[in-house]
């Protein structure tokens, strides 16, 4: 199924095994959460840029109450807010891929992989701290 909204392209892409993400195709700059139009200069023309899911931890919660949507992670889990550099420094939400307490700036690698959410398999990252 095709990802609708100005997202779609992310959900798609992940679905297939890769990350990409949004470059304003005139003026260059990274957008995240996807925009349909660009904030900086107006461009309604968006590239989707295959990009390493690699980054630097930024920040983390952990969350230890299930919430609706989020029975099938157990508590606690850890979110976590990578920066990444290849894609202009811009930060995505994903999991912790166990729930160890997280150092901030700490180098992080990610897997795509699934989650059951509402009825659904939803690809979604999970974040490791790279190995020093
Ligand atoms: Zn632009």
């Amino acid at each position: 199924m095709k990802g609708l909204g100005a997202d779609g392209p992310y959900w798609d892409a992940l679905s297939a095994g890769e990350l990409k993400l949004p470059r304003c195709a005139d003026c260059g700059h990274w957008h995240w959460p996807a925009p349909f139009r660009c904030a900086d200069c107006g461009s309604w023309y968006f590239e989707w840029v295959a990009t390493p899911i690699e980054g630097d931890l930024y920040s983390w919660t952990r969350t230890w109450q299930p919430f609706d949507g989020t029975e099938n992670l157990g508590t606690p889990y850890v979110s976590v807010l990578v920066e990444l550099p290849e894609a202009g420094g811009i930060r995505l939400l994903g999991l912790a891929a166990d729930t160890e307490t997280p150092k901030i700036g700490t180098k992080m690698t990610g897997a795509i992989a699934s989650s059951h959410v509402w009825g659904r398999d939803v690809p979604m990252i999970r974040w490791s701290a790279v190995a020093a």
